[in-house]
């Protein structure tokens, strides 16, 4: 599990405080969502809590119970508001070394608009 500590210059903190420009796509009281810069899918939202967080586990485990509802909902927004609900759409977090996570605050991928393929190629022997 990561064990690094909270970067207050991540890139995604910087998006937050305004100091990086980022296309919106909505926000909450504890949320903020925008699209990637180097899209993977026709729909490439990511959703961020306001707080400082470095992954999912950091997340759930130390964000209110208020923050973790708000986040959860504006994501379900975001589908219903990008359109992905008739078609459907994934969901991803890296957490971590193995997943390879490169920014270290709390980040939900959203995408769709497009058939995705299959969620990971076949593990190498
Ligand atoms: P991770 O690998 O940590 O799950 O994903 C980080 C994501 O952040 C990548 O998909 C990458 O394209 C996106 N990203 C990195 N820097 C920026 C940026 O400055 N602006 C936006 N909008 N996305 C970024």
């Amino acid at each position: 599990m990561n064990k690094k500590p909270y970067d207050p210059n991540n890139v995604f903190a910087r998006i937050l405080r305004g100091e990086i420009p980022a296309e919106r796509v909505c926000d909450s009281k504890h949320s903020f969502a925008f699209y990637d810069i180097s899209h993977a899918a026709p729909v490439h939202v990511l959703v961020i809590p306001r707080g400082e967080y470095t992954d999912f586990h950091d997340f759930t485990s130390r964000a209110t119970n208020e923050e973790i509802i708000d986040f959860w909902k504006l994501v379900d927004t975001i589908a219903a508001e990008q359109s992905l609900l008739p078609t459907g759409f994934r969901l991803i977090s890296n957490i971590g070394h193995d997943s390879g996570q490169e920014v270290f605050h709390f980040h939900v991928h959203m995408l769709g608009g497009a058939p995705l393929g299959p969620i990971l190629a076949p593990a190498q022997k």
